[in-house]
């Protein structure tokens, strides 16, 4: 196993460093003649070194390449090469035990005790402590008070490149306008957008053909929904529970959420290759570090952010005269298609029953915002008609 080491440690050869030789070419490379449209041209040299007699008249064109005019180079195709050394450095535990690190004891000491240090510390501390209150903010609807220090067009910006991914993976896959699906989705979307209050937002719709059971919303409005999660959702109320969910990580503006968090964890994950540098954590801090990060930090604020918007979800969708009770069935129906068994703390989202029992528990809620909307109204209207008509025409059953 071929090891680089983190430490300045001064090399020694020992008996475990092995030397390999390259197998000699055959024949030195030469170059070849170049005889497309112009009168015959002499080889450049010849294998004996000496240059040929031209054999071609006084005015005839020659073409040489410059730099096999240069001595040196010409020299080396002439002689064979020496066989180069190749060096393989094995791990070596006892090495490795007796390395220095990058900075030793008293230097961090000196460092850390040094004047300059703790105005270093102070200023960069307060001026962290105002950037940050500075950038605090309240999520619409949940009224969470976060960190964010991204504005709307950085966030587009950044997910440009994302969108054109999907776009460029989905070629051929996107449903035209006509399609039925497409349809189905654009009349829920109309609904659910003025109950978001992002009217003045550029939508964009993609309905992808694919079994893939998925829905996500882009910063700047730009829908997917793949035609997998159709039958999740059954009726536009289920559609609306799932829309409503993604809509609701752009009226909280997760994204730059998620991208400010980074901001805030870059200068702990120097803090750990720091302590790596300093020989204190034996190489592993950055490791841990991230490890740390990942689990005690940046997955319990997903899973929260996903609860964030499966609950302005259900006020949207409220909002717009869509039955709440409908999300609590949709996660029902995505428990009994999608069985997963990574325990809660291992994923980016909460589990099917926990948001089940959340949703469960908004409902009242849900349903009072729907009463405000002057629903009740309209849904007395739409049950006469229904009644009319013998009942709802499903678009899931079309599926
Ligand atoms: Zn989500």
């Amino acid at each position: 196993m071929i090891q680089r080491f983190l430490f300045r440690a001064p090399f020694r050869a020992s008996p475990r460093i092995t030397t390999l030789a390259i197998p000699q070419h055959s024949a030195p490379w030469r170059p070849a003649s170049i005889s497309h449209n112009l009168p015959s041209i002499a080889p450049f040299h010849t294998s004996s070194g000496a240059r040929p007699t031209p054999r071609t008249p006084p005015n005839a064109i020659h073409i040489r390449t410059p730099s096999l005019q240069s001595p040196r180079l010409e020299s080396s195709f002439r002689r064979p090469r020496r066989p180069q050394k190749i060096i393989h450095t094995r791990f070596d535990p006892e090495h490795v035990r007796h390395a220095k690190p990058l900075l030793t004891g008293e230097q961090l000491a000196y460092v850390i005790t040094h004047g300059w240090t703790k105005v270093v510390v102070v200023v960069g501390g307060v001026g962290s402590v105002i950037f940050y209150v500075w950038n605090l903010e309240e999520v619409p609807v949940s009224g969470r008070r976060r960190f964010n220090c991204y504005s709307e067009s950085s966030v587009e910006a950044q997910g440009k490149m994302m969108y054109e991914k999907v776009m460029r993976d989905a070629r051929g896959s996107i449903l035209p306008d006509y399609d039925p699906r497409v349809k189905k989705v654009q009349r829920v979307m109309e609904r659910l957008i003025p109950a978001s209050g992002m009217e003045d937002t550029r939508w964009e719709l993609h309905v992808i053909h694919s079994a893939e059971m998925n829905a996500f919303v882009m910063p700047g409005g730009k829908v997917f929904v793949y035609s997998g999660i159709l039958p999740i959702a059954k009726t536009d109320d289920g559609l609306a529970a799932i829309l409503g969910h993604e809509i609701a990580h752009n009226v909280a503006r997760h994204q730059a959420e998620q991208l400010s968090s980074l901001v805030i964890l870059a200068p702990l994950r120097w803090a750990f290759i720091f302590l790596d540098s300093a020989g204190v954590t034996a190489g592993f801090g950055r490791l841990l570090g991230d490890l740390a990060l990942q689990f005690g930090l940046m997955m319990p604020a997903s899973r929260k952010q996903e609860s964030e918007a499966d609950y302005i979800g259900l006020m949207i969708m409220a909002k717009a005269c869509y039955d709440p009770k409908a999300a609590v069935k949709v996660w029902q129906r995505m428990e009994a298609a999608n069985k997963s068994d990574i325990p809660q703390w291992l994923s980016t989202h909460p589990s099917n029953n926990t948001r089940i029992e959340q949703m469960a528990k908004w409902l009242p809620k849900a349903e009072a915002a729907r009463d405000e909307s002057g629903c009740a109204v309209t849904m007395g209207y739409a049950k006469d008609f229904q009644e009319t008509m013998g009942g709802w025409v499903s678009f899931g059953k079309m599926i």
